[in-house]
């Protein structure tokens, strides 16, 4: 037996044993390592060469992980699409265990793909190979765009044929985050075990994401928890804003997708634009638009009211005191929404976030003409001839004197573009990696011009994006 020079943490399964049950991966037929993440895992302390051997690739299934760890599945509920649903959790996931950066910050490592738990409701708990491969290069592009994410360690194909409409390979993604506590993990508390559950789950979130408020868990007040709300808004509001300078629309914005943390979770049904328009959506399920593009602030918000209802009791001294408390700090939320993003805007642009007047008519302008975002902050970055539309715009911009540099910094020449991700998947299902290491390469370098080819800088041909739908199915 090949022992593994590391051993994973237990900090949620041993803080709140009634919201994770134990649980088991799934046996894999022929399990074989497609991915690896060298550099994330070494962050973490996971030695990618053990690894890459047998054991460690059982490891990474979440089978026989004893004592290497204590695997759980989650419980959660969720509002899914406006509907709410009690009892949802892990139905094919399991949280590993967390593993320490060298900072001292616990990462949760958690599969998707692992076969069936107590929370699979009939489903059969596995993933498949394309969309798993998908998550993985849109995480770490989006990691690498400076975007709140999780991340991804490690794709294993099982071996096993899945039934997903036409027959698909299985496949598990082993992923990473500050934690995967979700919206949906207090409404959970909040039905299971009510506010002193909800209070537990708050504690252990400020100890996991929060450093600054731990101090006051010795003798927390409803001030504490009312910073902890804030700091909970502000983080949404930050994610939010980086979605809309690049043009993401993640597409499932449920509560139960919604992390604590800030970091964009579930890469199913999401896509980058390539004509910026407020209608924008993608998913095949989406029918009424509830996650287009322009409403996602409006539902992080949404979901921020389900979260804080949850805490109620514990924002004030009395029922009035806690309500209070919480439409005030809600009622900021589109404040901190359009702050967040003027500043991104006013980076890419490489103003000064005082410079509203430029960044605004930027802005009505994206919605006028519905330009390429990427390309045209390039052409804008690097002095090349703008979209047609925005060449008043441009004239008046240079007047400004934008910070160059600082826009190289932030406004990227390779994005996982939808025609391009779809090609690199297609291929890779046939077990031909070429393209998807090649967008993976540029993707994850996205302000290196040498870090691949051109024809990954441009935009689908006319057409593409009109047809572009994305599925769930994971
Ligand atoms: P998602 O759409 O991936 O965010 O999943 C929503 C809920 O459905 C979660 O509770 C998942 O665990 C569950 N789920 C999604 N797909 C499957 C599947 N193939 N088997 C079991 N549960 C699933
Ligand atoms: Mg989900």
């Amino acid at each position: 037996m090949n022992t593994a020079p590391f051993k994973l943490e237990a900090d949620f399964a041993s803080t709140l044993p009634t919201m994770a049950a134990p649980w088991q991966g799934e046996e894999a037929p022929n399990p074989e390592l497609v991915i690896l993440n060298d550099d994330l895992a070494y962050s973490l302390g996971l030695d990618p060469t053990w690894l890459r051997t047998p054991e460690g690739v059982q490891f990474l299934l979440g089978l026989n992980p004893e004592p290497l760890t204590k695997a759980v599945a989650q419980a959660y509920s969720g509002h899914q699409f406006g509907q709410f649903v009690a009892s949802l959790g892990d139905g094919r996931a399991l949280l590993l265990g967390e593993a320490r950066s060298a900072d001292g910050v616990l990462h949760d490592i958690h599969l998707k793909g692992s076969g069936r738990t107590q929370f699979s409701r009939g489903a059969d708990g596995r993933a498949v190979l394309g969309p798993v491969l998908r998550e993985y290069i849109i995480s770490e592009a989006m990691h690498a765009l400076g975007v709140p994410t999780t991340r991804s360690l490690a794709v294993i194909s099982t071996g096993r044929k899945i039934q997903r409409g036409s027959v698909a390979p299985g496949a598990v993604l082993v992923r990473v985050a500050t934690s995967l506590i979700r919206v949906g993990s207090f409404q959970y508390s909040n039905i299971s075990g009510g506010i002193e559950l909800s209070q537990h789950l708050a504690n252990y979130t400020i100890t996991r994401h929060f450093p600054s408020l731990v101090a006051e868990l010795s003798a927390p007040t409803p001030a504490t928890y009312v910073s902890l709300f804030k700091a909970i808004l502000q983080r949404q509001a930050d994610t939010v804003g980086k979605w809309t300078r690049l043009g993401f629309v993640h597409g499932a914005l449920n509560t139960d997708n919604t992390l604590i943390s800030g970091e964009t979770v579930d890469y199913g049904p999401c896509a980058f634009m390539e004509r910026y328009r407020g209608d924008a959506k993608f998913s095949s399920i989406d029918t009424y638009g509830r996650y287009k593009f322009e409403n996602q602030p409006m539902i992080l918000g949404w979901n921020m009211a389900r979260l804080v209802e949850t805490l109620l009791p514990l924002l004030g001294a009395t029922p009035d005191e806690g309500m209070t408390a919480a439409q005030e700090a809600l009622g900021e939320f589109d404040d901190l929404c359009e702050q967040a993003i003027r500043k991104e805007f006013a980076t890419a642009l490489g103003l000064d976030e005082s410079d509203t007047g430029t960044v605004e008519q930027f802005r009505e302008l994206l919605y006028l003409h519905n330009p390429d975002i990427t390309t045209l902050l390039r052409a804008l970055t690097d002095n090349t001839a703008p979209p047609s539309g925005f060449e008043a715009f441009v004239h008046d911009w240079k007047t400004q004197d934008p910070d160059i540099e600082a826009m190289r910094a932030v406004n990227p020449l390779f994005i996982p573009r939808n025609h391009l991700v779809e090609a690199a998947l297609a291929d890779a299902v046939e077990g031909n990696l070429e393209k998807f290491h090649e967008l993976l390469a540029a993707v994850t370098n996205p302000f290196d011009p040498t870090a691949g080819p051109d024809e990954l800088r441009l935009p689908s041909a006319k057409g593409f994006e009109e047809d572009y739908m994305t599925f769930c199915g994971t």
